[in-house]
């Protein structure tokens, strides 16, 4: 049985804040995703994920609260919590750089591992504590913004008892992604003493990767890389979108191709004997400890792929840049 792990990175948004938008208008439009008097965000993701018997996983960025204060968190988890999904950590170190009270000096990164292992362990620490006092269970993994992790990161997650991680996506790696793991990595694996839980793909070609990312993915390859975890007797298979990625991109307008994506993944994975939707706190952690070997992805398929590229140069005329006005 594959362990579905539907990942939802769920932040505020730093440019909007920047731009002077309020707390209640960043939380509307970054966390609800509201846009044209519809909400797309995590309500209406966990509406879909509800009503096809799924678990939704929550990476919820709190460092927000530094520059606001925590209580915009409490509802947000919630609400995640009241409908039995999951809350675990997420962290957008940039928002460092407007906090008057920085937990490290003044220190500032783009990205956790950009920071000394100490300032990290602080970091995560304080970052697990908002959430936890916002109401949410013990947190036992983590995503780093960006997927911008070190090695460091994992240290620093062993020393405050986290034991999962799941910054490592592969289109990342050598970037901002500077965890020293192997790209062809694909079932989980123990790393600087947690549990690493890569990001799935698919080979788009010879030597690729391309993420199991909703927006990035189209239902059929996204179904194609399911049926073939499945197949293959995986573990787990790891699927990340965002609170606010039903929007398009200026978060003006609702996408109706990646919500169609988001409804086709759950809809997919619902109709599948040999999959489960699953939080971490289903996974056992033995599945690091006896890996399977000769796990491969999904390989290249140039119809596929040309049928992708069809429906995205679509999505971006009809949502992105839209000439005549509804
Ligand atoms: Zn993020």
């Amino acid at each position: 049985m594959t362990a579905l792990l539907i990942t939802v990175d769920t932040e505020l948004s730093s440019s909007l804040y920047q731009r002077g938008v309020s707390l209640e208008e960043n939380v509307r439009r970054s966390i609800w995703a509201e846009a044209q008097g519809q909400a797309v965000g995590i309500g209406w993701q966990m509406d879909r994920l509800d009503h096809h018997g799924l678990k939704g996983v929550f990476f919820l960025d709190p460092m927000p609260a530094l520059v606001h204060g925590a209580e915009y968190l409490t509802p947000i988890v919630g609400e995640i919590v009241r409908r039995g999904h999951e809350v675990q950590l997420h962290i957008h170190t940039e928002w460092l750089a407007w906090t008057r009270q920085s937990p490290v000096g003044g220190r500032q990164g783009r990205n956790i591992g950009d920071f000394a292992l100490t300032d990290q362990i602080i970091l995560l620490d304080l970052a697990r504590r908002l959430l936890e006092q916002a109401g949410a269970p013990v947190i036992t993994a983590f995503r780093a913004g960006n997927f911008g992790a070190n090695d460091d990161t994992l240290r620093a997650l062993a020393a405050i008892g986290i034991l999962w991680d799941s910054s490592v996506n592969p289109a990342y790696l050598g970037r901002d992604c500077r965890i020293s793991a192997d790209r062809q990595q694909i079932g989980a694996a123990r790393l600087e003493g947690v549990i690493e839980l890569p990001v799935s793909g698919i080979a788009d070609r010879p030597g690729g990767f391309r993420p199991a990312q909703v927006c990035a993915m189209s239902a059929a390859e996204m179904r194609a890389a399911m049926h073939h975890a499945a197949y293959e007797g995986q573990d787990a298979f790891v699927v990340v979108t965002h609170s606010f990625e039903m929007l398009s991109r200026d978060r003006q307008r609702p996408n109706g191709l990646v919500k169609a994506r988001f409804e086709a993944l759950c809809r997919a994975a619902a109709g599948m004997a040999n999959l489960h939707g699953a939080g971490f706190y289903d996974l056992s952690p033995a599945i690091a400890d006896a890996p399977v070997h000769g796990l491969t992805r999904v390989p290249p398929s140039r119809l596929r792929t040309g049928l992708r590229l069809v429906q995205q140069a679509w999505a971006t005329w009809r949502y992105e840049h839209r000439l005549i006005p509804a």
